[in-house]
């Protein structure tokens, strides 16, 4: 190889300012010309790519904002809110395929034993799932971050269980439009999911975050096996009696949570029982 880049090029090059077709020649040659990449190397400013450098590592380690956090902001929540959301496992893939292969389980399970009160027993339980899933440092990711935001520890807690049991109401819904023909039935496990998660959360600052919900799960599909015993036909949470005590289980549950909100904020510091605090 005898034609090298011309100094005036290289410098040109190494500035940024080399026009095509200069540049192409150019960028074909270094590619395979170790003499002439040296000679560029010290043509750069070493201040100027270290400089460079730091801006692109920079550029690298920001977070990104995702469409769903865009959108969010776009609708008018703040940006911190929606940061805090959009990083909440329940957006994360692991979260939905989780609820997901959950839901088809239970529909799968629904129309082989052709028996819908399945599915009214397990619905209820995937909000209260979800809710309990998205809490404690080996869960969740934004944990750091929880501990840190400059947000009330209550309110916080609050966005996500709403952003939590939405995504989980609205899986369920989707859920309830593969029973056709179960009319309205197929909507009353709304009221039994609300009761189970407030009811998970009224009693984690007691119980910590593991054992709350699961004695609430392990407490609803007793009741359910108990009235399987004794009741003919619809069992009894689904019936118009058993609704009004589960709006009111949701309410009461709903009144407990708002007084212990303070124990909620004293989380990142003390912990919860049972979570492992150091
Ligand atoms: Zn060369």
């Amino acid at each position: 190889m005898t034609w090298h880049v011309a100094e005036d090029d290289i410098r040109a090059y190494a500035t940024g300012e080399l026009a095509p077709p200069l540049l192409w020649s150019a960028d074909t040659h270094l590619a395979g010309c170790g003499e002439c990449r040296s000679r560029l190397r010290a043509a750069v400013d070493p201040v100027a790519l270290d400089a460079g450098w730091e801006r692109l590592d920079a550029e690298l380690d920001a977070p990104r904002p995702g469409l769903f956090e865009r959108l969010l902001v776009r609708l008018g929540v703040a940006d911190h809110t929606a940061r805090l959301l959009s990083a909440t496992p329940v957006l994360r893939r692991s979260w939905l395929l989780a609820v997901t292969s959950l839901l088809v389980i239970t529909v799968l399970a629904v129309h082989t034993v052709d028996r819908p009160a399945l599915f009214l027993a397990l619905a209820p339980l995937l909000p209260l799932a979800g809710v309990a899933l998205s809490y404690g440092p080996g869960l969740d990711p934004t944990f750091e971050m929880a501990v840190v935001a400059p947000m009330h520890g209550f309110r916080l807690l609050m966005i996500r269980t709403v952003a939590v049991l939405t995504t989980g109401l609205a899986f369920n819904g989707l859920a309830t439009l593969a029973l056709p023909g179960y009319g309205l039935l197929a909507l009353t496990w709304l009221l039994p999911a609300l009761a189970l998660t407030a009811t998970g959360l009224a009693l984690t600052p007691r119980l910590g975050p593991v054992l709350a919900p699961a004695l609430v799960a392990g407490s609803w599909v007793t009741l359910l096996v108990v009235a399987e015993q004794y009741s003919r036909g619809t069992l009894a949470p689904f019936t118009a009696y058993g609704q009004s005590v589960a709006a009111a289980v949701a309410v009461l549950a709903g009144l407990l949570l708002h007084r212990s909100r303070d124990r909620f904020d004293a989380r990142p510091l003390g912990g919860f029982p049972g979570e492992g605090a150091e």
